[in-house]
């Protein structure tokens, strides 16, 4: 599957019904024939998994239909935004491969917004409303009742005029006043009961301070953002399906022609199994200390996966095969964790590294005899070459390849076994010793001469292929070992307390040896670990110290899931 850093459809079988609109609006000419999408973050917290599949649609449906895609900061809520989220959600977008056409700010549209605000006014389609927010209730009605119109309806245009610069120069406080949209208070859709398009906050905004005390709903700033940088198509998830009336209302009202203005269209949104996402329970998870920060590689967050050596063409594919419906469902985090193997298979290293070092000692190899063997970079790219891997007498290996007594089938060490060392020699056990409690401390063993390399001297077989590091160049590392977060499918279902549900397993640390070579690959790298997983270099280590996080191992039970599916 081409990674173009596109949703695109090719595992779906057909196009989705996104592409079909978008497709339909170029043949009809609609628009001018241009494509203009964006994406809109909140920035009240840090980007997440379930971003990434509107990213990858907003930006992957720009460069398909040869497009362009904005970012667009959603900033009209003052208390909860700040700059830091901004950033990280610029380097996040980026992570993920697509680079904005232009990075805009809702907020710089309030001066526009209040202009259109006035127009509505002007045109009898708004009015300034005095009811408590309990009244407000009361007369809203609900589904088998229709609401009743608010006193401040019968307001002239002067008046509604005058209250509304009013409410804007800071005359009332927070709750007292607020610009509804004239409507239909007897709509079957309550989004529909004049709702709310202007209350009043007297709070700073993180990038215009005290200039504005009052701030634009969503349902009504967002069709305008969208208007003033001319974006054709407008996605969002699922639950503003109700919200659409609304968005088309105010741009009919305010004289957008229906064929030449942004169109909002739904899609449902990622869930994924084992996974929080809201960003209320990721903020708790941060602030109350469950995990490291925001970027702990066992958060849900890009910057999180990021860390933890998740490349970005990984998400990209599960968005590819989760595809684009209408249909709400939960994504089995185990196709994430297939996606990252195809991706980290195919573009990865291999390395020797272990984890649970068991000292070996060769009788029969020169004390101080050192020797460089060819070791194969990536079997799945020639082109990554072959690296020295240095041989010794002191070696480690992993504890589970020996055992003392092994069970029938057991194809790695044993006393009296013989076993392939990955890119060295045949090696066979002769003594394991053994402390006071029975815990093997350390093996002797023998190598065949002849086997150099790991091929057969005599056409003799050996079954097992193990890893190892020699220990006179090996490296101290610390390795973080990450599962998944939560222990359920779903946390937080049924009421159940999130935080109960955390999987008391999902980070360990240990201390392991690698291969030197290791130990000079960049931070941010993935690799693989030759048997036992995947990983990537963390920030926090250095080439003296290095550390490691477990991204994922081999094993892929989606592939074993799905199979013959
Ligand atoms: P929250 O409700 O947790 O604050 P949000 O969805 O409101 O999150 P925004 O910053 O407003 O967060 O989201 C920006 C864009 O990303 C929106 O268009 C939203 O629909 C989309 N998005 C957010 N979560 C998901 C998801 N799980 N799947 C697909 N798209 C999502
Ligand atoms: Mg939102």
């Amino acid at each position: 599957m081409a990674d173009d850093k596109t949703t695109g459809n090719v595992s779906a079988g057909g196009v989705d019904f996104i592409r079909e609109i978008v497709m339909a609006d170029l043949a009809a000419g609609n628009n001018g024939g241009k494509i203009i999408t964006r994406f809109p973050p909140e920035p009240n917290g840090y980007l997440h998994i379930g971003h990434s599949k509107a990213i990858c649609l907003d930006f992957g449906i720009a460069s398909e239909f040869g497009g362009k895609c904005n970012l667009r900061f959603d900033d009209t809520n003052p208390e909860k935004e700040d700059v830091e989220y901004e950033q990280s959600i610029i380097n996040d977008v980026r992570y993920l491969g697509f680079e904005p056409a232009g990075i805009y700010y809702a907020s710089d549209y309030f001066d526009r917004m209040y202009e259109c605000a006035k127009e509505l006014i002007r045109r009898g389609l708004a009015y300034v409303c005095d009811l408590s927010a309990d009244e407000w209730k009361q007369y809203l009605g609900d589904l088998v009742v229709p609401g009743r119109e608010s006193p401040g309806r019968k307001r002239t245009v002067e008046e509604n005029l005058d209250l509304f610069e009013r409410m804007k120069n800071g005359e009332f406080a927070d709750g007292e006043k607020v610009l509804r949209a004239r409507i239909d208070m007897a709509s079957p859709n309550i989004n529909m009961r004049d709702p709310v398009i202007y209350r009043i906050r007297h709070a700073s905004h993180f990038r215009h301070g005290d200039k504005w005390c009052i701030y634009p709903m969503y349902d009504y700033a967002h069709p305008l953002e969208d208007a003033f940088e001319g974006v054709t198509h407008s996605f969002c998830t699922l639950e503003f399906e109700i919200h659409r009336p609304l968005y088309d209302w105010v741009l009919e009202s305010l004289g957008y022609k229906e064929d030449a203005r942004p169109h909002q269209i739904e899609f449902s949104r990622l869930n994924l199994s084992y996974t929080v996402m809201s960003k209320r329970k990721l903020l708790q998870l941060v602030k109350e200390k469950y995990v490291s920060g925001w970027d702990d590689p066992r958060m849900p967050t890009i910057c999180g996966m990021r860390r933890r050596g998740v490349p970005a063409a990984a998400l990209r594919r599960m968005n590819r095969i989760v595809g684009i419906t209408k249909y709400d469902g939960v994504t089995d985090v185990a196709l994430l964790e297939h996606c990252v193997r195809e991706e980290l298979n195919s573009s990865c290293r291999r390395y020797m590294a272990v984890l649970d070092p068991l000292p070996v000692r060769i009788v029969n190899y020169p004390d101080n005899g050192v020797e460089p063997l060819d070791a194969v970079n990536n079997p799945e790219d020639e082109s990554a070459g072959v690296r020295k891997l240095e041989f010794g007498p002191e070696l480690y290996i992993e504890r589970s390849d020996f055992m003392m007594e092994p069970p029938k089938g057991y194809f790695r060490l044993s006393p009296g076994s013989e076993v392939r060392l990955r890119y060295g020699y045949y090696l066979t056990c002769v003594k394991a010793n053994v402390d006071a409690d029975g815990k093997v401390t350390s093996l002797e063993c023998t190598i065949d001469p002849e086997s150099r390399g790991g091929t057969s001297p005599d056409g003799r077989k050996v079954k097992g292929t193990i890893h190892w590091v020699n220990a006179a160049t090996a490296v101290k590392a610390e390795i973080r070992l990450y599962d998944r977060l939560f222990s359920v499918e779903a946390p937080g279902a049924g009421g159940v307390d999130f935080l109960t549900q955390l999987n008391p397993d999902s980070f360990k640390k240990i201390t392991g040896y690698v291969e030197p070579a290791l130990a000079e690959v960049p931070t941010g790298t993935a690799v693989q670990f030759e048997r036992t997983g995947y990983f990537a270099v963390d920030p926090d280590g250095c080439s003296a110290a290095p550390v490691f996080n477990r991204t994922v191992g081999l094993k892929d039970a989606w592939n074993k899931q799905n199979k013959g599916k």
